[in-house]
């Protein structure tokens, strides 16, 4: 796992896209790391991060992580209700699920802040995971939540998504240039 030179010691809002850590997958994450800094939470996004686009299936080893986390661990998805999104919280153990509330999807400030309102956690406290530099990464940011950018898991779907996927790596390898080692 990788860190920002000037990791803040509690993080402020701010409109940036650098994230504050970067894992090559969620099985790669130190979470003790993360405690040290005072996190008490993690908001996690689920496609491209712990599954492939639109399916269900978690890999073993991400499961184990998330599991031995020892943080309660939240599923921050765009995705509508649905019965297998209630199964992968069960799988993973997740303490909650936090949809879009009316329009306001990640990676609106808005979607940041009632979340940590509803669960009684301050923003410093809680680090967003996720493999997208807009909705996940940005967005934590703005409202001043703690972020970790993962390497996309699975492929992308449909040209945009690649298009997209292609710029994002880019971002990452730019950054990893320039992050410190942590273990
Ligand atoms: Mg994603």
């Amino acid at each position: 796992m990788l860190a920002r030179l000037d990791l803040p010691a509690i993080k402020q809002p701010k409109f940036s896209l650098s994230p504050d850590f970067i894992a090559t997958s969620v099985a790669a994450i130190n979470f003790s790391l993360l405690k040290s800094h005072g996190i008490k939470a993690c908001f996690i996004d689920l496609d491209g991060t712990v599954v492939s686009r639109a399916t269900h299936e978690v890999q073993p080893a991400i499961v184990t992580a998330l599991k031995q986390a020892g943080l309660p661990i939240f599923i921050a998805t765009n995705r509508p209700r649905s019965r297998g999104l209630k199964n992968l919280k069960q799988d993973l153990s997740a303490a909650g699920v936090i949809h879009p509330t009316k329009i306001f999807a990640k990676p609106a400030k808005r979607y940041y802040t009632s979340a940590l309102a509803a669960h009684n956690f301050k923003a410093h406290e809680v680090i967003m995971i996720g493999d997208r530099y807009i909705q996940d990464i940005f967005g934590a940011n703005r409202a001043g939540l703690y972020s970790l950018v993962v390497h996309k898991n699975g492929a992308s779907h449909g040209q945009i998504d690649r298009l997209l996927s292609k710029v994002e790596a880019k971002l990452t390898q730019l950054f990893t240039g320039r992050y410190r080692q942590t273990d």
